[in-house]
């Protein structure tokens, strides 16, 4: 089996200023997020952050990505367009992204969509459950009906993305509103999955069966094999 490249790329901010976020994240989000991803058969991981050199996110480290997992939140704006677009045109190549919780408002990903990624949102560690909405789907392979997170915080519909071309999960939550909290999009010739839970005070990267699902993820978004598709200007016929 082929390496599948991942890198797994951080903000990095919660963990140096916040106490509580480092008690329930010791290694930093990316690090727990790192240990998930090591399940994956023959996964090369790397990690970056927004304080490293580029950003994390130079040109030939993306080259050298596979799949790009995206984690973030206080420092969207920080992240240049440059950097933004650097990622979404590798996307536009075949490169993965999986984007997680309060990364659906980074540029990368509205950039890719097009859209806000706007949403309503409750602090209030509320208990989640995931429904599985397309059993059967690779991102879900080993999971069963539905699971439950003890304390999550709320995200509430409607929130401002296209229509996604799969939707694979709708959460509930304790206070009564739904998520669309798994959802997968196709741009050019790379694979988008956005998952929901994730924030930051809740030991969420370390549930089982949220492992599961990162884990299937990063297989379902890595490249396809094969020539790109031939594009401009074709002095001759085909025949
Ligand atoms: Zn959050």
């Amino acid at each position: 089996m082929a390496d599948l490249r991942i890198t797994v790329w951080n903000e990095g901010r919660h963990e140096q200023k916040d106490e509580r976020v480092r008690r329930v994240y010791p290694d930093g989000i990316g690090g727990a997020l790192a240990a998930a991803l090591r399940e994956v058969p023959a996964a090369v991981l790397r990690a970056a952050r927004l304080d490293d050199p580029e950003q994390g996110l130079s040109e030939a480290a993306l080259a050298e990505t596979d799949v790009l997992v995206w984690w973030s939140h206080v420092a969207h704006a920080e992240v240049s367009d440059e950097s933004a677009r650097r990622v979404q045109n590798r996307v536009l190549d075949g490169m993965g992204l999986i984007v997680l919780h309060s990364a659906c408002e980074s540029k990368p990903f509205r950039f890719l969509m097009g859209t806000t990624g706007r949403l309503k949102w409750r602090d209030a560690g509320e208990r989640e459950i995931l429904w599985i909405v397309k059993p059967k789907h690779p991102i879900v392979q080993g999971l069963d009906g539905h699971f439950v997170i003890e304390r999550e915080e709320m995200y509430g519909e409607y929130w401002d993305v296209p229509e996604p071309d799969e939707l694979i999960f709708i959460s509930s939550f304790a206070g009564g509103e739904v998520f669309r909290s798994g959802c997968c999009w196709t741009r050019g010739a790379g694979k988008i999955f956005y998952f929901r839970p994730g924030h930051e005070s809740y030991p969420t990267y370390f549930h089982p069966q949220v492992r599961r699902v990162l884990c299937n993820a990063a297989r379902w978004a890595a490249p396809v094999p094969g020539a790109p598709p031939a594009f401009g200007n074709r002095k001759t016929g085909w025949l």
